[in-house]
């Protein structure tokens, strides 16, 4: 028998371990194999560096077949999985397998695409084939100049053997791939803020380092974007683009073709077919695509050339991956451009107070952008209307609808924003301001109507309604953010003659819906537009002169300590949809909290303000960016499955080492999903270091107590959760 050496191996597999198996030979680590992994085939990633195991080498089974005729995974690509398995508590394997594209994660070999171009050689072009074939005279004339091979079959479907024929006599050579000139078009001059930010940023290429552009919308951020790209590709370089799944618009494809007509330009999401984000992976690997625009999934792409990593709406919640391996793709895109050396650039209007902490740490440099850079519009005015004493007709208040009959006899649009996120039944009173809160911590109790019970989803306290306000004897205490859902019947009702249009996830899910409603609303078919978040996610709606908030209230004291992050960074987005060239926008929000800070600051256009009070909130609570977390969460059908679970964790765990706190088990915020009920634990520490070491080693404990656990619990770890 030949000598046969040990190879590790990934598979995409929920265990820890890797595995080992035989070949004949060595193979380099980021081999795409195909083993056998008990009755089935599996592909398998080789990785050197795992070390071989302790059973005896014939018990090892052999690789059945190495797949691909591709080089093999960079090695950039395997550590930065690594990395991110490592923070977030996943098994490689499986992270591994999340990030690369669907026909790589299979036992099938991948075939290289020809990317060659083809050109008559000298000697074909001194034998033009005889005048009565016209397909082979077609080709021939084609072929004078470079010519790739799909150009060719769109030619004639015979291209295929013709040039088969002319490789074989040497009439037809084969030119590698070839980058076509930068071409550059329709770029605008800067004002002197997007210049100040150009420059900033240009002035770091070649190096680490990260920038918040904090510009407002329409403030011309892309614009700054489109020219440090083209700078970056001027000088032979890749770039990565991420942005939020929503924004990922023919719109905006369209705008970047536009500028670089002749840049390979790769989109990755996830509505594309397997082949295609294959097709688009590839190119980025091999340097056929200059830029990747994509979403969270993106960051992974590899970019052997990068020069410039660009991360847009960089608060957005969509980069945080909620299953299997949950990465923050910013924090990934971060981690990326570190490594490889390039600086990275986060844009909002309204960024995360995880980067505004790093800001004001020191660790990223911010940029302003405060004007907007094409219409001179100027900013919103944002009126609070209380309702407290107001009889509502279907929640709406009458100086609203009054408004609303005044756009419409106007012929102008109008939006009706309803925020629903961030939405858990918190009690109120409507006198003087008394909010459910938890004795035992900075968190607000949550309305368990079925159970009768006011709960602490942050450490498990529970209590009975009461039946009047304990601060000031109100009998009309009520959960916050009702009465929204009959709200565009209600609308019609009373606005008969109103063209409303309502958006939402439904009525966007495709291509097509999208470009109707775009033709609509900007042929001038919409009168009020209707909708949730979607809408506030930085589409281009044309002029709105007025838009009018309901059920914001809801935010303002849920049980999600980021509510308020959220809610501001909502009401941001939609108030700056209002206004157009020098007519100033009208925002009316109505409230039972006219006094809200959060209202007041938004008021004022004031995100610094807002911000700066938010961090010092949770600064004074212990919550993130002032410390870390993660979640263990467990679900099961019954409550007290889930809950068991987590119990027996915790006496495992034993007492936290020093500087760590472990809350719960207590109920998620969203208790109940799917049928099952969910739990969890939330440890937290201010020393990131300290809480990921003691998770980590003590991971084998939670596996085998999973594995004694009932049959239909599952669990996961959260690193540095977004919903709780
Ligand atoms: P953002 O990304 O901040 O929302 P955009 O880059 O999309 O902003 O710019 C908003 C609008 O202003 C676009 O129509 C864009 O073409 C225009 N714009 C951006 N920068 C300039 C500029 N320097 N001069 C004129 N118009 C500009
Ligand atoms: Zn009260
Ligand atoms: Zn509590």
């Amino acid at each position: 028998m030949t000598e046969r050496v040990i190879l590790g191996v990934w598979l995409d597999v929920p265990l820890r371990a890797a595995f080992s198996y035989l070949h004949d030979s060595p193979l380099p680590d980021g081999t795409r194999v195909k083993v056998a992994f008990g009755p089935r085939e599996m592909c398998g990633v080789i990785d050197n560096s795992i070390p071989p195991p302790a059973v005896a080498t014939d018990k090892l089974k052999p690789i059945l077949a190495v797949l691909d005729e591709l080089p093999p995974l960079p090695a950039l690509l395997l550590e930065q999985v690594q990395f991110a398995a490592r923070y977030y508590l996943h098994p490689v394997g499986q992270a591994l397998f999340t990030a690369l594209p669907t026909s790589l994660r299979e036992a099938r070999p991948v075939r290289q695409a020809d990317h060659h171009v083809y050109q008559l050689s000298a000697q074909g072009l001194a034998r033009p084939p005889a005048a009565r074939s016209t397909v082979k005279t077609l080709l021939w004339q084609a072929l004078q100049q470079p010519l790739g091979r799909e150009a060719l079959r769109q030619l004639h479907p015979q291209a295929g053997s013709y040039l088969k024929a002319g490789l074989a006599s040497g009439d037809i050579t084969a030119l590698p791939w070839q980058p076509a000139a930068l071409r550059v078009e329709g770029a605008l001059p800067l004002n002197a803020q997007q210049e100040a930010a150009r420059s900033s940023v240009a002035a770091a290429l070649g190096s680490f380092a990260a920038f918040l552009l904090h510009g407002i919308t329409g403030s011309g951020k892309t614009e700054v974007y489109l020219q440090l790209i083209a700078q970056v590709l001027a000088a032979g370089r890749q770039v990565l683009v991420i942005i939020p799944e929503i924004n990922l618009t023919p719109q905006l494809i369209d705008r970047f073709a536009r500028r670089f007509p002749a840049t390979g330009i790769a989109c990755l999401h996830s509505g594309l077919s397997d082949g295609e984000r294959l097709q688009g992976w590839l190119d980025a690997w091999q340097g056929r695509a200059g830029i990747v625009i994509g979403t969270r999934l993106a960051v992974f792409t590899p970019l052997p050339q990068l020069g410039l990593v660009i991360v847009d709406e960089e608060h957005d919640g969509s980069f945080k991956q909620h299953d299997g391996l949950r990465y923050h793709a910013r924090d990934l895109a971060v981690w990326r451009a570190h490594r490889q050396q390039v600086p990275v650039l986060l844009g909002s209007a309204t960024p995360s107070l995880e980067t505004v902490a790093n800001v004001e740490a020191g660790r990223y440099r911010k940029l302003v952008l405060d004007q907007r850079a094409h219409d001179g519009a100027s900013l919103p005015q944002i009126g609070l209307l209380d309702v407290r004493r107001q009889k509502l007709d279907d929640g709406l208040a009458p100086e609203v609808i009054a408004a609303l009959r005044q756009r419409l006899a106007r012929r102008e649009m109008s939006l009706v924003f309803i925020n629903r996120r961030g939405y858990s039944p918190v009690l109120a009173c409507t006198d003087c301001g008394w909010t459910s809160a938890c004795r035992h911590c900075s968190a607000r109790m949550v309305l368990h109507l079925s159970a009768r019970q006011l709960r602490c989803h942050h450490c498990g306290a529970q209590q009975r309604i009461p039946v009047q306000c304990p601060d000031c004897g109100n009998p009309d205490i009520k959960p916050l953010g009702e009465g929204t859902q009959r709200l565009e019947a209600a609308l019609q009702r009373l606005l008969p003659e109103a063209r409303i249009l309502r958006i939402d996830r439904d009525s966007t899910s495709t291509k097509a819906a999208w470009d109707s409603i775009y033709q609509r609303v900007h042929s001038g078919q919409v009168d009020i537009l209707v909708g949730t978040q979607m809408l506030a996610k930085g589409h281009d709606f044309g002029a709105l002169s007025l838009v009018v908030v309901l059920g914001s209230d809801g935010g303002l004291y849920s049980a999600d300590f980021r509510a308020s992050e959220r809610l501001f960074a909502q009401l941001m987005q939609v108030a700056g949809r209002a206004g157009r060239a020098g007519v100033p926008g009208h925002v009316v929000i109505q409230t039972q909290w006219p006094d809200h800070p959060l209202y007041l600051a938004l008021q004022q256009h004031d995100f610094d303000g807002f911000a700066a009070s938010q961090l010092a909130e949770r600064r004074e609570a212990g919550f993130p960016p002032a410390a870390y977390q993660i979640l263990l969460r467990a679900d099961a059908p019954a409550y007290a499955d889930a809950e068991q679970f987590l119990q027996a964790v915790l006496q495992q765990l034993g007492a936290p080492p020093d500087g760590i706190t472990v809350f719960g088990p207590a109920p998620a915020l969203m208790a109940r999903l799917a049928g099952r009920e969910r739990a969890q634990l939330t440890l937290e520490s201010t020393a990131r270091a300290a809480l990921h070491g003691w998770l980590r080693a003590e991971l084998p404990t939670i596996e085998a107590l999973a594995r004694k656990a009932s049959r239909q619990l599952r669990w996961s770890l959260d690193v540095d959760p977004l919903e709780l």
